[in-house]
């Protein structure tokens, strides 16, 4: 008679570094250095430095090397493309797309004919500047709940490109300063605008560079893209009206802004659904642009999957855990530490020095 699968929580486990299978002996997405980690994306509170071995997507390794320097990006790093397949001590290894950003994937792991689903961040929606979330039936399904409230739901991100377009042309004499994430947000949002029709070139803030390059050089097409002049003389201004202009969130409470016509100041994120928010941080023209699932993609994630259970990891779990239950699925809260931290999306907060860090 076969051996029934074993119960995942008996070979996937909750450590203070974050989630470890021990059959394989690796972590996923761990917050301390580990000596060996698999990464689903490069956001910082998902890639941090110094592991000994990394398993990534070829994209997620290049963008783990441009924030985190060669040294620091893993003593060695392995690749792994979106199809295939690897197997150490038993259990099997794939990637498959997160519709995160470049290079985000889903790490799926079996064992012994029990499959974990570790999906990072991810998103339902369209994204131009990377491969769409691809849903794999599994016993477990792990997944963060940074939207997981009803009240969200986004807007089609194209309808919010639209809205910004519609104010450069009601105020030509300003210019508009879009406060974004240095990777993906940023890159999306110009790639959004070039679908509709903004064929000038985008004036990008110091910090926002690198990455745009990285992202041009793999293969993501972003149009012409110059940096921000500096003014003529010591605290000039006046510059760039009718422009667009992108900076890391926060760029406008600095002096750099001085250097900008009347700038409109805009915020691209999930959370400026929130109205207290974009408010209190002064944006004039909030725009919801989410790289995170939604209240209905997360559900739709869940019966999709068709998991029994889902793991989250943190965000609003008790929300989501409670729907979830009225649709038969066990949940479990993970409390996962230092998540969302340094990403964008869960922390509005972030300080122009950390996203402007190359
Ligand atoms: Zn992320
Ligand atoms: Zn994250």
């Amino acid at each position: 008679m076969p051996m029934a699968p074993p119960n995942p929580d008996t070979w996937m486990r909750v450590t203070p570094q974050g989630l470890y299978c021990e059959p394989g002996d690796f972590f996923v997405d761990p917050l301390r250095p580990v000596p060996r980690a698999v990464i689903t994306h490069g956001h910082s509170d998902h890639a941090r430095p110094d592991h000994d071995a990394v398993l990534a997507t070829p994209e997620t390794l290049a963008i783990m090397r441009a924030r985190l320097g060669e040294g620091r990006a893993g003593r060695a790093q392995q690749a792994l493309r979106p199809g295939e397949t690897l197997t150490r001590d038993g259990v099997t290894i794939r990637l498959v797309p997160a519709g995160h950003v470049l290079g985000s994937a889903q790490v799926v792991i079996e064992w012994r004919g029990s499959r974990i689903v570790v999906s990072g961040d991810y998103k339902r929606r369209r994204d131009p500047t990377c491969a769409a979330f691809e849903p794999v039936p599994c016993d477990v399904f792990v997944t963060e709940a940074t939207f997981a409230l009803p009240v969200f739901r986004h807007p089609p991100a194209e309808a919010e490109a639209a809205r910004l377009l519609e104010s450069v042309r009601l105020f030509p004499d300003r210019a508009h300063l879009v406060g974004v994430y240095a990777l993906g947000k940023c890159q999306r949002l110009i790639r959004l605008l070039r679908e509709a029709g903004w064929d000038r070139p985008i004036f990008l803030h110091g910090g926002l560079q690198a990455l745009c390059t990285l992202y041009q050089e793999l293969g993501v097409g972003l149009g012409e893209l110059r940096p921000v002049p500096t003014p003529a003389k010591r605290g000039g201004g006046g510059l760039l009206a009718g422009e667009i202009v992108l900076a890391p969130s926060g760029a406008e409470a600095t002096p750099w802004v001085r250097r900008l016509a009347e700038p409109v100041v805009c915020a691209a994120s999930g959370w400026m659904r929130v109205r207290q928010r974009a408010k209190a941080k002064g944006v004039e023209l909030p725009l919801i642009v989410s790289d995170h699932a939604d209240w209905d993609e997360l559900l739709l994630t869940a019966e999709q999957v068709q998991a029994p259970e889902v793991w989250v990891t943190h965000g609003r779990e008790d929300a989501l855990i409670h729907a979830l239950a009225q649709r038969g699925v066990r949940g479990r809260a993970l409390h996962l530490v230092g998540r969302g931290e340094e990403d964008e999306e869960a922390s509005p907060e972030t300080s122009v020095a950390e996203a402007a860090q190359p």
